[in-house]
């Protein structure tokens, strides 16, 4: 059985002491209400990584994660985090290829599968993200566009390292917008990405593979969203600023 999966990014938001109360609340909840086996996981700004960590030692069901991290190990890089210094604050995922950064920070899918790379040489878990733009999904190049990011993004790592890495389809059109793909739109995707896994690897590697839905997705939407055969849960954005609808949606797993 592949792992359900629940991961917020917080992308660019709380400031360190907001960081701490929010994800306080997030962990008493987790303790308190997650009965199943899914995993949660916080991606949150590099500030909160160590304290975070700290917080998540007593709580079974929630792991803490980075939203980006550098493909070098060390080196003259100011400014940069690395993503052994990511692993070493505790921290077990991290989120690679997210859509803003391809398009703000121009992060391409050789720079990712090089930032994949060295996330697992580190012993993190990417969190992997895949998606097309709202102009891709109009002229009907989705699936090659998906294709190509997966071939030059992941498929260039071995089998027992790509076992490591969860993938995240989040369609651009959907993030942040408030217009979530249809479960129908959702599926066909996934069940398209975990059949180009096992042309490339294998049937058994396929369907190992969890696979999070991304791009608003809330406490109402979710539990249709992750009711399909080949969806093994998300990646949640603005949601996972507030804790109840967080929770809410890590729940339906229970
Ligand atoms: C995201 O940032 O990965 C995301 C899916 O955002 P939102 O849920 O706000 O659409």
């Amino acid at each position: 059985m592949r792992k359900k999966i629940v991961a917020g990014n917080w992308k660019m938001n709380m400031d360190y002491n907001e960081g701490l109360a929010l994800f306080s609340e997030i962990a008493n909840m987790v303790k308190d209400e997650i009965t199943g086996q899914q995993q949660a996981v916080v991606c949150c700004p590099f500030i909160h990584l160590y304290s975070l960590s700290q917080l998540a030692k007593g709580v079974d069901k929630v792991a803490i994660g980075a939203q980006n991290c550098h493909q070098k190990e060390s080196g003259a890089y100011t400014g940069e985090i690395s993503a052994k210094m990511v692993k070493s604050t505790g921290a077990a995922y991290v989120i690679i290829g997210h859509s803003e950064r391809r398009q703000y920070f121009g992060e391409d899918n050789q720079l990712l599968a090089e930032k994949a790379e060295a996330a697992l040489n580190s012993s993190l878990k990417p969190i992997f993200c895949i998606g097309e733009t709202l102009e891709e999904r109009e002229n009907d190049s989705y699936f090659d566009v998906i294709r190509t990011q997966l071939k030059e993004g992941v498929f260039g790592l071995t089998e027992s390292q790509f076992a490591q890495v969860i993938l995240a389809y989040e369609p651009v059109w959907a993030i942040g917008t408030g217009k979530t793909a249809s479960a129908e739109q959702a599926q066909e995707i996934h069940a398209f990405i975990r059949n180009e896994i096992a042309e490339n690897y294998n049937q058994q590697v396929a369907d190992d593979t969890t696979i999070l839905y991304g791009g608003s997705c809330n406490p109402k939407n979710a539990p249709e969203l992750f009711a399909q055969p080949d969806i093994d849960g998300g990646l949640i954005g603005g949601a996972s600023l507030k804790s109840r609808d967080f929770l809410d949606i890590v729940k339906v797993f229970n």
